[in-house]
């Protein structure tokens, strides 16, 4: 037996592991499988190229919860290890790997974007045990070799009985880690890190049921058998060519993602790149919401098929947040932080990569089937408009298959949709302006007024939309949008209106006067107008910039988009043509006037969504006093 010193540095380097990775023990399991697989797959390269007699076979690896001995196992039958690999691996390589991980994760540690922990290795075992065993026994024709060591650097090293080719780690668990003794917990990790590692991981058994025999009675029982239990999916379909996967493989590798999801993706993006870097991968589009924050942290994070993280921030641009799917890549270095993360040129172009992908299959799906592609435009904008905001590249991409839908259903491209006014508009050099509703049902009758005198309007309704046409009116030339509530639209009505106004100036100004008193000239501001008699007598519109601006107050995160509080103020325009304000004019008695000015302003108020609580009430009142 040899005993020895271990040649480290850091004089207590365990302890230190143990109060710097505090939260994150449970990576012990996932590096310990890793280091079985890393000794499969080279033990397979070995004898693929002749360099190993040994005979590979179809190895698995094994977890073992031995929960009397507070022993926890893990057994590979890889290439495993001579006494002198022993050595050299695990005294000198894995401790200085220890070493030198724990002198960046120093560094980095104040920084709580680290993720994952790759690179602490066989150590991360002392996490958990408070002994460690390798017992294990070299491809070669060597001695099994058994290494023992209890935390400090001191450890053993003697010759084992050992005759199966492979390795055995065993873990005394610690008295503050008996959770690592529960199989639901072990269980829980091995889906969490290993679910699609590429050697089999056999976790205890399972009963299986067998088909019944031909000439089983009808009420006997289905025989039964006892296998082993699987946990993993070495082949996920990630790792395989687009071309050897069917519609059905995508789904299926879906399910299997998000099992506890019931609605099918819309899409899929397969990502397989191996120059300048290397990164496989697929992205689904589920149905989005309008919730913007709810659908994060759904995208995997995988190296060569070991989970990492499902918390993709500064490696899948923002926007893309909101898909799900796997991305796995060996070129995303994990021991750093998060802004140095996002200046990392590999990750920069994985990113750009990304990106580019997507507006390439968005730019397809539009191109081969738009009635489809407008059928899941709903779903799917939040996404799309998010990155045209977010991405300079992604927004001249998008210019091709971006849609803009109309009230009545029609989907437009910019382009189209620019051509199509253009041809309507009379005088040539103005601002073309695009009529939008952001609610079908709220916004009915202006919707109906501007449809009236032939203009197209469109529904535009996501939470992000005002940021949007902020930016189209700032890149495209020459337009505006004006929200068909909006102040603009009574320019657009008067404009082409040819209706006179019906009122001499003297009743005019009559009017205007009456108004005045009646209405609170710090809410509504008073617009005389003669429109088609009819059009509504009282309408009520809010200043487009206002309205914009709020709403960006309201959506826009952090400072980028903030702006001191609004005041609520809204155009009262009044239609002289109408023939309600003809009697309004014609009405005897001041009080009576009154009466009418404040119903026909909360009719006003009331179709805009604008009365609300104990002034809606004594409306409804007052109504019904009137009717009866
Ligand atoms: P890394 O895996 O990054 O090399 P580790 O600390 O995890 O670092 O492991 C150190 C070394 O110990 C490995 O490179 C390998 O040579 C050896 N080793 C660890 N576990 C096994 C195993 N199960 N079978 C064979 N060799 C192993
Ligand atoms: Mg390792």
């Amino acid at each position: 037996m040899t005993k020895g010193n271990i040649n480290v540095s850091v004089e207590n380097i365990f302890p230190l592991i143990k109060k710097f990775l505090y939260s994150d023990h449970e990576i012990f399991l996932r590096e310990l499988i890793s280091n079985a697989t890393d000794a499969t797959l080279k033990l397979k390269h070995l004898t693929s190229i002749g360099e190993s007699k040994s005979e590979y076979g179809n190895p698995q690896i094994e977890v073992k919860i031995d929960k009397d001995g507070k022993k926890l196992h893990i057994i590979d039958q890889g290439l495993g290890m001579t006494a002198d690999e022993v050595e050299k691996y695990i005294n000198q390589v894995a401790f200085s790997g220890a070493e030198e991980f724990l002198d960046k994760y120093k560094d980095a540690g104040k920084d709580a974007g680290i993720i994952g922990h790759f690179g602490l290795g066989f150590y991360s075992a002392f996490m958990v045990a408070e002994k460690v065993e390798i017992i294990t026994k070299s491809h070669k024709d060597e001695p099994a070799a058994h290494w023992t060591c209890d935390g400090s650097p001191e450890f053993t090293l003697e010759a084992s009985d050992k005759t199966d080719r492979g390795t055995e780690i065993i873990l005394h668990i610690a008295e503050d880690s008996t959770e690592f003794l529960e199989e639901g917990r072990i269980s829980e990790l091995l889906t969490k890190y290993n679910k699609f590692m590429p050697i089999p991981i056999k976790f205890g058994t399972k009963t299986e049921t067998l088909p019944k025999p031909e000439d089983a009675k009808e009420d006997d029982p289905a025989p039964t058998q006892e296998v082993d239990n699987i946990i993993n999916n070495p082949n996920p379909a990630w790792t395989k060519q687009p071309t050897e996967l069917e519609d059905d493989d995508y789904k299926n590798f879906y399910r299997e993602l998000y099992p506890m999801q019931f609605e099918e993706p819309l899409f899929n993006i397969h990502l397989n790149v191996d120059y300048p870097f290397n990164l496989t991968g697929i992205l689904y589009f589920p149905k989005m919401t309008n919730d913007l924050n709810m659908q994060k942290d759904r995208i995997q994070l995988y190296q060569n098929q070991v989970f990492v993280t499902d918390n993709v921030e500064g490696i899948v641009p923002e926007f893309l947040t909101m898909l799900r799917g796997v991305i796995d890549s060996p070129d995303i270095p994990l021991n750093v932080s998060r802004s140095y993360l996002q200046a990392d040129g590999a990750v920069k172009k994985i990113s750009s990569y990304i990106t580019r992908k997507v507006a390439d299959k968005l730019k397809s799906l539009f191109n081969n089937s738009r009635e489809d592609f407008e059928k899941k435009w709903d779903d799917i904008k939040i996404v799309i408009e998010y990155g045209m905001l977010s991405e300079e590249k992604f927004f001249e991409k998008a210019d091709a298959f971006a849609l803009y839908p109309t009230v009545d259903g029609k989907y437009y491209t910019y382009e189209e949709l620019y051509n199509k006014i253009k041809a309507k508009q009379t005088d040539k050099d103005d601002k073309l302006v695009i009529l939008y509703a952001a609610d079908k049902d709220a916004q009915h009758s202006y919707i109906e007024a501007a449809k009236a005198k032939g203009y197209e309007v469109l529904l535009l309704d996501s939470p992000i939309v005002s940021h949007l046409i902020q930016k189209l009116e700032t890149t495209k030339e020459n337009i505006s949008f004006a929200r068909v509530d909006g102040d603009h639209i009574d320019n657009l009505i008067k404009k082409d209106d040819t209706s006179v106004s019906k009122l001499s100036e003297e009743e005019k100004t009559k009017l205007d006067e009456l108004l005045k008193e009646v209405i609170p000239s710090e809410k509504f501001s008073v617009q005389l107008e003669a429109m088609d008699s009819n059009a509504s007598p009282f309408i009520i519109t809010q200043p487009e910039f206002m309205r914009r601006m709020k709403e960006m107050q309201q959506t826009g995160g952090g400072g980028m988009f903030g702006m001191g509080n609004m005041p609520e103020m809204y155009n009262l325009v009044v239609n002289t043509n109408s023939e309600l304000v003809g009697q309004i004019l014609g009405t005897k008695t001041r009080k009576k006037q009154e009466r009418l000015i404040n119903q026909s302003l909360d009719l006003a108020r009331l179709s805009q969504g604008l009365l609300k609580g104990e002034e809606l009430t004594n409306f409804i009142k007052r109504s019904y006093d009137m009717i009866k």
